[in-house]
């Protein structure tokens, strides 16, 4: 599932397309087809990420509200707009370019009311300027929660995925089943403010990377990684692999429902 950097480079990228300008919507599949008819001809005024969400506002105060999910996929491109091919959920268009959606988890219209349930559903994201970590706080430290699985936890920190959450564990080492309430307030300050770094740079990239200049591919000399996820880590998705810290084999196991990996002697 893609984690929330994607979601901030796509709120970004469907800015630079279309806000300010009035477009056509519709649904090609016809899944969405009421929802584009509320939308069609209006002004999309502006985009914004909030976590994995992403939120397109327009001139009547509607929002298109839409969540990727595992299988949601977003194409974009200069007009003419191509024949809608397969199961195309929303087609948006102007003049100039098109965008296209198929399989999102979520696609629909929310009124301010509905979008404010949202937010106040979703925790702290790092990629926005108005997160406080002082709140997503209140809840690390006062549970017994593994730090991993509150991390994850979508109601505390919006927009961290499963590869934010191991690397940054790592690099605090830190060991991912500590509880919440063992976490001093310094110590989440510094896993906030390295969290929000590495996301940033996220958002720039394209891809997540997340080693310290030491440990690059050119400092190291060793091969770079190859994995549809592109960028340099340490832990994630490398069991049985040298710690590139410390030689020990990565290790992995389930935790909360989802894929743990972390050194057994850097994170103990
Ligand atoms: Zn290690």
């Amino acid at each position: 599932m893609p984690e929330g950097h994607t979601i901030h480079r796509l709120a970004a990228r469907h800015r630079a397309l279309f806000a300010g300008h009035v477009v056509r919507v519709s649904s090609p599949q016809r899944r969405f087809a009421a929802g584009a008819a509320l939308l069609d001809g209006r002004t999309l005024v502006d985009t914004e990420a909030y976590g994995k969400h992403l939120l397109h506002h327009f001139d009547d105060e509607s929002t298109l509200h839409i969540h990727l999910g595992l299988y949601g996929k977003f194409a974009d491109g200069e007009a003419p707009a191509p024949e809608p091919v397969g199961q195309v959920r929303l087609r948006m268009v102007d003049e100039r370019h098109w965008l296209e959606l198929r399989g999102p988890t979520a696609c629909e219209v929310l009124d301010p009311t509905l979008v404010a349930a949202l937010r106040a559903r979703l925790g702290q994201d790092p990629l926005r300027d108005d997160a406080d970590p002082r709140v997503a706080y209140a809840r690390v430290g006062a549970s017994a929660k593994p730090v991993f699985a509150l991390l994850l936890d979508q109601a505390i920190v919006a927009g961290c995925g499963l590869i934010y959450a191991n690397e940054v564990l790592f690099r605090a080492g830190l060991a991912p089943t500590t509880p919440g309430r063992a976490i001093g307030a310094g110590c989440w300050d510094e896993l906030w403010d390295d969290l929000r770094a590495l996301m940033k740079e996220g958002v720039v990239r394209g891809r997540i990377d997340t080693v310290h200049t030491a440990h690059t591919p050119e400092a190291m000399q060793r091969a770079p990684r190859v994995d549809r996820h592109g960028g340099e880590v340490y832990v994630y998705r490398r069991p049985g692999q040298a710690c590139l810290v410390c030689d020990t084999p990565i290790a992995r196991g389930p935790l909360a429902g989802r894929n743990l990996y972390w050194c057994p002697t850097c994170q103990r």
